[in-house]
């Protein structure tokens, strides 16, 4: 049964080949308390904005990406996905019981996720595939590994559902571009520069 919570959202991308292993649905959160400098998302900071939605209408939009796009799992990033844990844990366990992957991007390292004294964040983990782990560092830009923002970033398999030696890992980085109507949307990192994501409204600037 699903929980009634509610997700602070600032984007969501049904099915995304940039942000990790497979067709994924990729959900950024709204509201991050790290400041990394040269944050790659600033406009996702405070958690105010973005759009709040029902878990149930979100785990609703990914079973509609399961069965249209074939996805493999999810990709929650941020924002910072431990700042929400109890929506994230929750969504995590709803998309594990429908047999998806999870993936998680998170300015904390494992060791200082491990240590937030926060039940949430623990189910969070526990129901995490991979991790991608640390703050994000500009002036270490990532150029080799796939999917990865910055040098000190670390990749952890927490459970057995994916390897270091997947063949999808060793591919180059991609960047997606889309327009809905009026809205241009670019996610994934680019060799050169990063992006987490950047979101324009046409016409509103
Ligand atoms: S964790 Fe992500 S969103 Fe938060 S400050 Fe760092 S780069 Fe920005």
């Amino acid at each position: 049964m699903l929980s009634d919570c509610t997700l602070r959202i600032a984007q969501m991308v049904p099915c995304t080949e940039a942000e990790g292993p497979g067709r994924r649905f990729a959900l950024w959160f709204q509201g991050c308390p790290l400041r990394c400098p040269g944050c790659c998302n600033p406009e996702m900071l405070p958690f105010t904005g973005g759009t709040e939605m029902a878990l149930r209408e979100v785990v609703a939009q990914i079973e509609a990406a399961t069965y249209e796009q074939n996805i493999e799992g999810i990709t929650l990033l941020g924002g910072e996905p431990l700042a929400h844990a109890a929506g994230a844990a929750a969504l995590a366990r709803a998309v594990q019981e429908r047999g998806l992957t999870v993936m998680v991007f998170s300015g904390y390292t494992l060791e200082e996720a491990r240590q937030l004294p926060d039940p949430d964040i623990a189910e969070l983990l526990a129901r995490t595939d991979i991790l991608v782990d640390g703050p994000y560092l500009r002036e270490q830009p990532e150029t080799r590994r796939r999917w990865i923002g910055s040098a000190n970033q670390r990749i952890h398999f927490l459970s057995d559902r994916y390897r270091a030696d997947d063949p999808r890992w060793l591919l180059p980085n991609t960047l997606e571009i889309r327009l809905h109507g009026l809205e241009l949307t670019i996610n994934g990192f680019p060799a050169r520069s990063a992006v987490g994501l950047w979101k324009r409204s046409l016409g509103k600037r």
